[in-house]
């Protein structure tokens, strides 16, 4: 038996340090010619961000190429967060209901999750290509769930402070990694935190 609770919870900058693995992503890009300014630029072009578009946009498609990002792409899990894998097997533990809900390109955003080795630890993924459709999903996993209580947790305002607002009953928290501020901030059915050992006493509250 689960428990009254199902979480919702996002992947890039969550769960995952995305902003690490572009650190990456650049560095095979600079090696191949590609100056930081042009891919920059080039990136911000394609939404959903999808690698197989920046390269054909650049010229660039060859298979020694796709090798390096394939090895980068394997090495994924890598790039979880140290608190990720801890806070899912607790919310497992707690026989709460998770769901993976993220935006971005379907086959990008697979092979980073699958290559996370986090894909057993969710009842439920969702790969949205249109970030405003998480608005969507959430009212839908709301209706269907009208006995439970559903949490966001996400990096986004807009995906959980202007929710909460939107979207009665809905509880959200925010996580910043890189907040200054190591304290846990708590308005009505909305949090903000720094990392993912915070949400294990808010959630044990909610
Ligand atoms: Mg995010």
């Amino acid at each position: 038996m689960k428990n009254n609770k199902i979480i919702i919870l996002d992947f890039d900058r969550t769960l995952f340090n995305t902003d690490n693995f572009l650190i990456k992503i650049k560095y095979i890009f600079k090696k191949m010619g590609i100056a930081e300014k042009k891919f920059t630029t080039s990136y911000k072009k394609i939404k959903p961000y999808n690698l197989k578009k920046h390269l054909k946009r650049l010229n660039l498609e060859n298979k020694n190429i796709l090798n390096n990002f394939n090895t980068l792409f394997k090495n994924s899990y890598r790039f979880l967060y140290p608190d990720a894998i801890d806070f899912l097997k607790f919310l497992i533990q707690k026989k709460t209901e998770i769901i993976l809900l993220t935006y971005g390109d379907k086959n990008f955003q697979n092979n980073k999750i699958e290559n996370s080795n986090i894909k057993k630890l969710f009842n439920k993924i969702y790969i949205t290509s249109k970030n405003h459709d998480k608005e969507n999903i959430y009212k839908n996993i709301l209706a269907k769930n009208k006995n439970k209580k559903v949490i966001i947790i996400d990096d986004l305002e807009e995906n959980t402070k202007d929710i909460v607002k939107k979207i009665a009953h809905i509880q959200a928290i925010k996580i910043d990694r890189n907040s200054k501020n190591n304290k846990i901030f708590s308005k009505k059915r909305y949090y903000e935190v720094k990392n993912l050992d915070q949400i294990k006493t808010i959630i044990s509250k909610l």
